[in-house]
């Protein structure tokens, strides 16, 4: 096992847009959530004392925990797992959670990577999608994180947003880039099923962004991202030589990992992969035998993640890691989006072109078996 994810599924209020599992329960319950997570590892099947190279503590919004209990955590960790020297120990964070007393609790624990939900520094645009802080918030929080000595912090941006303007998606990448960080994540919006987004689009109180405008934005990105020496290294992803998000990019590479928390996913990186069940109380209840499901990974399916995640990223297919008939299937599917420059072939690797990422989803359910 490389890599540690810790799902921590407490929110302050819900986003518009959100169908992450996550609640707003208080205090008492978050604290009985980390002391379940030291139940949950006792009882869980790894070598104690595993190195772990990558450490998340995602959400939800982990920046809520309370120093204690944040450093509570990193203790139960330490018991289980020796962490790396240079591993990388990411908490996600929302601006403004990001106060002076946050930060003192943040530098007694071993986090070297903040991951901040920006989103979009339009406060118009950030209350239509029910978010609780306000663009300057952003701003002030990725200064103060560098003042207190955490350099490689990430931002997420959302685009496509209701009413959102080309020239708000230029502001916003604009500033974004212009506050020194080393990492940037940029989704397009989707509307989820079950969200208060989608319930507004229904009832027609806001729409989606046209393809030509989502595209413009996406290329606006990509050049401007270039400018600033960001390498392009996964569709929504972009780093400083040297950042790239150690983390995510071991989910890509299938590298074995082990999800701790209600809705946490593992994956054995054979063929095993589990699900805690998104349920707090019961996992609070379950007493470290956490109900999940599990689900072993017929050939198909292995071939299916394989060609999904892998082509997401720059590095692209490497078809030499495929079966012979595995790759004859995936090269003889690919045939027609390389005449349409849609991919290419080089040094052993199918990779999309730019044009082919904007048809990525297309392409790789081509690819599927
Ligand atoms: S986007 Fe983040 S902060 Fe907002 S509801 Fe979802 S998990 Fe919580």
């Amino acid at each position: 096992m490389n890599s540690l994810y810790v799902h921590f599924p407490f929110c302050k209020k819900r986003c518009f847009y959100c169908d992450f599992y996550s609640t707003t329960y208080g205090h008492d319950v978050m604290a009985a959530y980390v002391q379940a997570l030291e139940k949950e590892l006792r009882n869980r099947q790894y070598i104690k004392g595993t190195r772990v190279h990558t450490i998340f503590i995602g959400g939800g919004t982990p920046s809520l925990l309370p120093s204690k209990l944040l450093k509570e955590l990193f203790c139960t960790i330490g018991r289980h797992f020796t962490i790396e020297q240079d591993a990388e120990i990411t908490i996600e964070a929302n601006p403004d959670d990001v106060t002076s007393e946050w930060l003192k609790g943040v530098a007694e624990t071993p986090v070297n990577r903040i991951s901040m939900g920006a989103q979009t520094f339009n406060d118009k645009l950030l209350g239509l999608i029910g978010r609780r802080h306000d663009g300057r918030q952003t701003v002030d929080a990725v200064s103060a994180c560098r003042e207190a000595g955490l350099r490689n912090i990430s931002l997420d941006l959302i685009y496509g947003l209701p009413e959102q303007t080309m020239d708000d998606w230029r502001s916003d990448v604009e500033t974004a880039l212009g506050l020194n960080i080393t990492h940037l994540s940029a989704y397009s919006l989707t509307f989820e099923e079950g969200t208060r987004l989608e319930a507004m689009r229904r009832k027609g109180l806001v729409r989606e962004a046209d393809e030509e405008l989502s595209r413009a934005m996406y290329d606006f990105l990509l050049s401007e991202t270039k400018r600033a020496g960001f390498l392009h290294y996964e569709i929504s992803n972009f780093a400083l030589p040297g950042y790239h998000s150690r983390h995510n990019s071991s989910y890509w590479e299938g590298v074995p990992y082990l999800g701790l928390g209600a809705g946490a996913h593992s994956y054995d990186g054979q063929r095993c992969r589990r699900a805690n069940l998104p349920d707090i109380k019961a996992y609070i209840a379950s007493a470290g035998d956490v109900p999940h499901e599990t689900e072993v990974l017929s050939d198909d399916e292995l071939y299916n993640e394989f060609i999904m995640t892998r082509l997401r990223t720059a590095k692209g297919i490497p078809l030499d890691e495929l079966t012979p008939e595995a790759r004859e299937y995936c090269l003889s599917m690919a045939a027609p989006h390389l005449s349409h420059q849609l991919l290419t072939q080089s040094e052993g690797h199918l990779r999309l072109t730019k044009e082919g990422i904007f048809t990525s989803n297309d392409i790789i359910s081509d690819l599927m078996k």
